[in-house]
Protein backbone atom coordinates (compact mmCIF):
# COMPACT_ATOMS: atom_id res chain seq x y z
CA UNK A 1 0.00 0.00 0.00
CA UNK A 2 2.77 2.28 0.65
CA UNK A 3 4.84 1.83 -2.23
CA UNK A 4 1.54 2.25 -4.18
CA UNK A 5 1.13 5.46 -2.33
CA UNK A 6 4.49 6.74 -3.33
CA UNK A 7 4.43 5.49 -6.86
CA UNK A 8 0.99 7.39 -7.12
CA UNK A 9 3.18 10.39 -5.63
CA UNK A 10 5.82 10.12 -8.24
CA UNK A 11 3.48 10.02 -10.91
CA UNK A 12 1.51 12.92 -9.59
CA UNK A 13 4.64 15.20 -9.37
CA UNK A 14 6.31 14.43 -12.70
CA UNK A 15 2.79 15.18 -14.73
CA UNK A 16 2.48 18.27 -13.29
CA UNK A 17 6.58 18.84 -14.09
CA UNK A 18 5.38 17.72 -17.71
CA UNK A 19 2.46 19.69 -18.21
CA UNK A 20 4.35 22.82 -16.88
CA UNK A 21 6.81 21.72 -19.64
CA UNK A 22 4.23 21.87 -22.43
CA UNK A 23 2.57 24.98 -21.08
CA UNK A 24 6.12 26.83 -21.45
CA UNK A 25 7.06 25.47 -24.84
CA UNK A 26 4.11 26.52 -26.36
CA UNK A 27 4.45 30.03 -24.73
CA UNK A 28 8.29 30.41 -25.78
CA UNK A 29 6.81 30.64 -29.18
CA UNK A 30 5.12 33.75 -28.60
CA UNK A 31 7.42 37.39 -28.30
CA UNK A 32 6.55 40.52 -26.79
CA UNK A 33 7.99 43.15 -27.31
CA UNK A 34 7.86 45.94 -23.90
CA UNK A 35 8.51 49.70 -24.50
CA UNK A 36 9.18 51.35 -21.38
CA UNK A 37 8.35 55.00 -22.71
CA UNK A 38 10.74 57.70 -22.80
CA UNK A 39 14.39 58.29 -21.81
CA UNK A 40 16.46 60.39 -19.27
CA UNK A 41 17.18 63.10 -22.26
CA UNK A 42 14.34 64.10 -24.78
CA UNK A 43 15.13 64.25 -28.36
CA UNK A 44 13.76 67.11 -30.41
CA UNK A 45 14.77 66.21 -33.57
CA UNK A 46 11.85 65.59 -35.15
CA UNK A 47 10.46 62.30 -37.64
CA UNK A 48 7.48 61.60 -39.81
CA UNK A 49 4.57 60.44 -37.34
CA UNK A 50 3.14 57.71 -40.47
CA UNK A 51 5.11 56.29 -43.44
CA UNK A 52 4.95 58.26 -46.12
CA UNK A 53 3.00 61.31 -43.88
CA UNK A 54 4.97 64.76 -43.83
CA UNK A 55 3.24 65.13 -40.47
CA UNK A 56 6.43 65.38 -37.89
CA UNK A 57 6.60 64.79 -33.98
CA UNK A 58 9.76 65.01 -31.81
CA UNK A 59 11.55 61.57 -31.88
CA UNK A 60 11.35 61.33 -28.10
CA UNK A 61 9.72 63.44 -25.19
CA UNK A 62 10.35 63.93 -21.69
CA UNK A 63 7.29 62.57 -20.25
CA UNK A 64 5.75 63.83 -16.97
CA UNK A 65 6.80 63.79 -13.87
CA UNK A 66 5.40 62.94 -10.11
CA UNK A 67 4.05 65.49 -8.25
CA UNK A 68 4.76 64.06 -4.58
CA UNK A 69 7.71 61.59 -5.17
CA UNK A 70 8.98 64.26 -7.99
CA UNK A 71 10.01 60.54 -10.05
CA UNK A 72 10.90 61.26 -14.09
CA UNK A 73 8.41 59.20 -15.63
CA UNK A 74 10.74 57.45 -16.94
CA UNK A 75 12.19 56.18 -14.42
CA UNK A 76 8.97 54.98 -13.22
CA UNK A 77 7.69 53.17 -16.87
CA UNK A 78 11.31 51.32 -16.55
CA UNK A 79 10.63 50.18 -13.27
CA UNK A 80 7.36 48.77 -13.46
CA UNK A 81 8.53 47.22 -17.08
CA UNK A 82 11.27 45.30 -15.90
CA UNK A 83 8.71 43.73 -13.60
CA UNK A 84 6.56 42.95 -16.43
CA UNK A 85 9.51 41.32 -18.54
CA UNK A 86 9.97 39.04 -15.03
CA UNK A 87 6.70 38.21 -15.42
CA UNK A 88 5.87 37.24 -18.69
CA UNK A 89 9.36 35.45 -18.78
CA UNK A 90 7.83 33.42 -16.17
CA UNK A 91 4.97 32.28 -17.89
CA UNK A 92 7.23 31.20 -20.75
CA UNK A 93 7.05 33.87 -23.23
CA UNK A 94 10.04 35.48 -25.17
CA UNK A 95 10.38 38.99 -23.64
CA UNK A 96 12.36 42.03 -25.74
CA UNK A 97 12.94 45.28 -24.10
CA UNK A 98 13.55 48.20 -26.38
CA UNK A 99 15.78 49.37 -23.03
CA UNK A 100 16.80 48.59 -19.81
CA UNK A 101 18.37 51.79 -19.17
CA UNK A 102 17.60 55.96 -19.02
CA UNK A 103 20.48 56.95 -20.60
CA UNK A 104 19.90 56.15 -24.44
CA UNK A 105 18.59 57.53 -27.22
CA UNK A 106 16.13 55.90 -29.36
CA UNK A 107 13.47 57.33 -31.31
CA UNK A 108 9.59 56.42 -31.59
CA UNK A 109 10.54 55.08 -34.76
CA UNK A 110 13.42 52.99 -33.80
CA UNK A 111 11.09 51.51 -31.10
CA UNK A 112 8.29 50.56 -33.19
CA UNK A 113 10.92 49.05 -35.61
CA UNK A 114 12.63 47.05 -32.98
CA UNK A 115 9.37 45.18 -31.68
CA UNK A 116 8.59 44.75 -35.79
CA UNK A 117 12.22 43.10 -36.22
CA UNK A 118 11.48 40.68 -33.17
CA UNK A 119 8.32 39.89 -35.20
CA UNK A 120 6.17 40.10 -31.32
CA UNK A 121 3.05 38.97 -30.97
CA UNK A 122 2.49 41.92 -29.29
CA UNK A 123 4.16 45.26 -28.19
CA UNK A 124 3.42 46.94 -24.97
CA UNK A 125 4.38 50.31 -24.40
CA UNK A 126 4.17 51.44 -20.83
CA UNK A 127 3.55 54.97 -19.98
CA UNK A 128 2.15 56.97 -16.85
CA UNK A 129 -0.42 60.25 -17.25
CA UNK A 130 -0.24 63.83 -16.82
CA UNK A 131 -2.94 66.13 -16.49
CA UNK A 132 -3.38 69.68 -15.28
CA UNK A 133 -6.16 68.85 -13.13
CA UNK A 134 -4.63 67.13 -9.82
CA UNK A 135 -7.84 65.28 -9.60
CA UNK A 136 -7.33 63.15 -13.09
CA UNK A 137 -6.91 59.70 -12.06
CA UNK A 138 -6.82 56.11 -13.21
CA UNK A 139 -5.74 54.09 -16.24
CA UNK A 140 -6.48 53.97 -20.04
CA UNK A 141 -4.71 51.50 -22.55
CA UNK A 142 -4.73 53.12 -25.88
CA UNK A 143 -4.49 51.19 -29.64
CA UNK A 144 -3.85 52.29 -33.12
CA UNK A 145 -6.54 53.47 -34.99
CA UNK A 146 -4.77 55.45 -38.02
CA UNK A 147 -4.95 54.11 -41.95
CA UNK A 148 -1.09 53.08 -41.49
CA UNK A 149 -2.19 51.02 -39.09
CA UNK A 150 -5.11 49.25 -40.50
CA UNK A 151 -4.28 45.87 -40.55
CA UNK A 152 -3.06 46.16 -36.76
CA UNK A 153 -5.91 48.41 -35.58
CA UNK A 154 -8.66 45.60 -34.37
CA UNK A 155 -6.46 42.59 -32.72
CA UNK A 156 -4.43 45.75 -30.92
CA UNK A 157 -7.81 47.15 -29.66
CA UNK A 158 -8.51 43.18 -28.84
CA UNK A 159 -5.44 43.02 -27.00
CA UNK A 160 -6.34 46.89 -25.56
CA UNK A 161 -9.82 45.24 -24.03
CA UNK A 162 -8.14 42.30 -22.21
CA UNK A 163 -5.60 44.29 -20.33
CA UNK A 164 -7.37 47.04 -19.61
CA UNK A 165 -10.00 44.90 -17.89
CA UNK A 166 -7.85 42.69 -15.77
CA UNK A 167 -5.41 45.29 -14.80
CA UNK A 168 -8.67 47.03 -13.56
CA UNK A 169 -9.56 43.19 -11.92
CA UNK A 170 -6.10 43.40 -9.94
CA UNK A 171 -5.90 47.43 -9.02
CA UNK A 172 -9.56 48.61 -8.65
CA UNK A 173 -8.09 51.50 -9.86
CA UNK A 174 -10.81 53.83 -12.28
CA UNK A 175 -10.67 54.07 -16.07
CA UNK A 176 -9.52 57.04 -16.69
CA UNK A 177 -10.99 58.87 -20.19
CA UNK A 178 -14.47 57.62 -19.94
CA UNK A 179 -14.30 53.71 -20.63
CA UNK A 180 -10.51 53.37 -20.10
CA UNK A 181 -9.90 52.37 -24.53
CA UNK A 182 -8.35 55.09 -26.19
CA UNK A 183 -7.83 55.30 -30.12
CA UNK A 184 -5.00 57.07 -31.55
CA UNK A 185 -4.33 57.67 -35.37
CA UNK A 186 -1.10 60.28 -34.07
CA UNK A 187 1.01 58.34 -32.39
CA UNK A 188 4.76 57.48 -34.17
CA UNK A 189 5.20 54.38 -32.11
CA UNK A 190 1.79 53.27 -33.51
CA UNK A 191 1.87 54.23 -36.41
CA UNK A 192 5.33 52.30 -37.85
CA UNK A 193 4.00 49.35 -35.60
CA UNK A 194 3.69 46.11 -38.24
CA UNK A 195 2.77 43.94 -35.07
CA UNK A 196 -0.23 44.27 -32.60
CA UNK A 197 0.63 47.17 -30.18
CA UNK A 198 -0.79 48.78 -27.13
CA UNK A 199 0.43 51.59 -24.59
CA UNK A 200 -0.61 51.52 -21.09
CA UNK A 201 -1.14 54.68 -18.68
CA UNK A 202 -0.67 53.18 -15.33
CA UNK A 203 -2.08 56.21 -13.50
CA UNK A 204 -1.52 59.57 -13.36
CA UNK A 205 1.68 60.75 -12.07
CA UNK A 206 -0.14 64.66 -11.60
CA UNK A 207 -2.81 62.98 -8.50
CA UNK A 208 -0.47 63.05 -5.51
CA UNK A 209 -2.38 59.92 -4.18
CA UNK A 210 -1.91 57.93 -7.47
CA UNK A 211 1.56 58.98 -7.86
CA UNK A 212 2.64 57.65 -5.03
CA UNK A 213 0.73 54.65 -5.19
CA UNK A 214 1.99 54.09 -8.50
CA UNK A 215 5.66 53.57 -6.55
CA UNK A 216 4.73 51.55 -4.07
CA UNK A 217 6.01 47.58 -4.65
CA UNK A 218 2.37 46.65 -3.83
CA UNK A 219 0.49 48.39 -6.36
CA UNK A 220 2.95 47.85 -8.88
CA UNK A 221 3.02 44.15 -8.57
CA UNK A 222 -0.89 44.60 -8.85
CA UNK A 223 -0.34 46.66 -12.26
CA UNK A 224 1.94 43.73 -13.15
CA UNK A 225 -0.41 41.05 -12.65
CA UNK A 226 -3.10 42.70 -14.07
CA UNK A 227 -1.12 43.20 -17.50
CA UNK A 228 0.62 39.66 -17.52
CA UNK A 229 -3.07 38.36 -17.06
CA UNK A 230 -4.70 40.58 -20.32
CA UNK A 231 -1.42 39.62 -22.40
CA UNK A 232 -1.75 36.20 -21.41
CA UNK A 233 -5.82 36.39 -22.26
CA UNK A 234 -4.96 37.31 -25.22
CA UNK A 235 -2.14 35.51 -26.95
CA UNK A 236 -4.03 32.66 -25.70
ZN1 LIG B 1 4.58 59.03 -21.50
Amino acid sequence: MKKFILLLLVGMVSCSIFGTNVKRTEAAQKVVCIDPGHQSKQNSQTEPIAPGLKTKKMKTTSGTRGVATKKPEYVLNLEVSLKLRDALKKKGYKVYMTRTKHNVNISNIQRATYCNNKKANLTVRIHADGSTSRNAEGIQVLYPSAKATQKINSTSRKAAVNVLNEMIKTTKAKKSAGDGLTPRSDLTGFNWSKTPTILVELGFMTNPAEDRKMSTKSYQAKLVQGMTNGVNKYLK
